[in-house]
């Protein structure tokens, strides 16, 4: 493609394409970036321009793009079975898919119930608790408690339990309101304190919350580990094990969104394996299909699959979607799952965090950074900057300056991360953290 035609589909994308999470008007001065093709951490422009994909393309992909693997498996299923409905009918991709996912939770979690999105694997979760309950004859337990500055999608019932005012603020006159908890983040920790001491005091406003509302509260939904949306904010495993507890206590399911975190990306294949426990549900999306299609799924407890079953249609769960369990999708996660085994990827992964955690050490070391912190392969850090109108430009400007040296990255307010995919060697991790470390000085430097 010449630099026209380049510069044409641009334009031509700006009038016909409404892009996600974008004030449109931004593209008058940064314009999308027109890809043509992509592979390993790569994705190359039309004039073969590259970007490392150093947060794998919103947190999906897993092995790197167009993965040999992975492209033999879908042109297989092509020819097989690209697509049928999943109600009256089923095919091997979505059993095995279940079947596999469930032995990973050594059948804690064995039922799959499937989706195309995350949003929509947790709007399922949601209604499932809630279903669940009311099946058991306690209807009154319609009601969230969700944690601080945690983010489940964007559909109305997943906005709800949604704690980022930006995508909430127009829309809350749809939202029903739920139950917000204090969060857990280990960065409040004051001094003199540890991580502890942040888990306990935000355990004791979830029993507060559950208390003031027991009877009423269906569940607590949690991303475990990690709040990603939030700015990669950390907390300790203890939480979520005391998130268990409370739960059982106060008779309330635990809903835990591994979307982000799942798939190996915090060092085990499921976030909650740290903590020792399994919640009730478990809702999975972006890296389960590696990025490839979109899947998502809820994974549910033998006693929450027990309150449906029933002659009683209505005592069913007759939630769908047109696409559920498609054959594909199923597929590329069955490879995704195939390449973790062959691979040993949860390891390889595990002894790959230092060395990604090392090649970040020139950012870690600038005099405007603050809180360094990992968990697997997510790596990420605060920019401490006074001035708030040069704050609110910095994950642009930082995203800018970074694409100009060849890496793709997306800051979260004033907090730089990565995320990439797992295939990531030594060698483009020392690179990246080179770049990333220049992108910082000259966006600090700017007017
Ligand atoms: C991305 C994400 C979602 C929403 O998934 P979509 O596929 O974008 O709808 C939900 N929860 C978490 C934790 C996420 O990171």
């Amino acid at each position: 493609m010449n630099l026209c035609d380049e510069h044409d589909l641009m334009a031509r994308s700006q009038r016909s394409v409404w892009h996600p999470c974008t004030q449109m008007r931004r593209h008058e001065v940064t314009p999308p970036i027109a890809l043509s093709h992509a592979h390993g951490v790569w994705l190359y422009d039309s004039q073969e321009r590259r970007y490392l994909d150093a947060i794998s393309s919103w947190w999906v992909n897993l092995f790197g793009h167009t993965h040999a693997r992975i492209n033999a498996a879908l042109v297989d299923q092509l020819s097989r079975l690209e697509h049928a409905m999943l109600a009256g009918f089923t095919h091997e991709p979505v059993v095995a898919l279940s079947e596999q996912l469930s032995a990973l939770t050594q059948h804690a979690l064995g039922h799959c119930f499937y989706a195309s999105d995350g949003a929509s694997a947790v709007e399922i979760a949601l209604k499932m608790s809630v279903h669940a309950w009311r099946n058991a004859g306690q209807s009154h337990k319609n009601e969230f408690i969700c944690i601080a500055g945690g983010y489940h999608g964007e559909t109305v019932g997943a906005l709800a339990v949604t704690d980022t005012p930006l995508f909430r603020h127009a829309y809350e006159a749809l939202l029903r309101p739920a139950h917000i908890a204090a969060s857990p983040d280990v960065r409040q920790a004051n001094p003199g304190e540890g991580a502890i001491d942040v888990t306990r005091r935000a355990l004791a406003d979830v029993e507060r919350l559950l208390q003031q509302r027991e009877g009423c509260i269906a569940a607590v939904i949690v991303e475990p580990l990690v709040q990603c949306a939030a700015g990669m904010a950390m907390h300790d495993p203890a939480y979520v094990r005391g998130l268990r507890a409370l739960c059982d206590r106060y008779g309330a399911h635990l809903i835990a969104d591994e979307i982000a975190v799942g798939c190996g990306r915090t060092g085990s294949f499921f976030a909650c394996e740290q903590a020792g426990v399994w919640p009730d549900l478990l809702c999975l999306s972006k890296g389960i299909s590696g990025g490839y299609l979109p899947l998502s799924l809820v994974m549910a407890s033998d006693s929450i699959y027990a309150a449906f079953y029933d002659d009683d249609v209505r005592r069913g769960f007759l939630h769908s979607h047109s696409y559920t369990g498609n054959p594909l999708a199923c597929r590329a996660a069955l490879e995704t799952l195939a390449i973790f085994a062959d691979e040993q990827v949860l390891e390889h992964n595990r002894a790959f965090a230092p060395v990604l955690g090392a090649s970040m050490q020139l950012l870690a070391e600038h005099a405007q950074v603050r809180h360094v912190r990992q968990r697997g392969m997510i790596w990420a850090c605060d920019v401490a900057i006074d001035d708030a109108q040069a704050a609110s430009r910095f994950a642009h400007r930082m995203a800018v300056e970074a694409a100009q040296r060849e890496v793709l990255i997306r800051p979260i307010g004033t907090t730089l991360y990565v995320m990439p995919p797992y295939i990531l060697s030594a060698d483009q991790a020392d690179w990246l953290g080179q770049q990333l470390h220049q992108a910082l000085i000259a966006t600090l430097e700017a007017p």
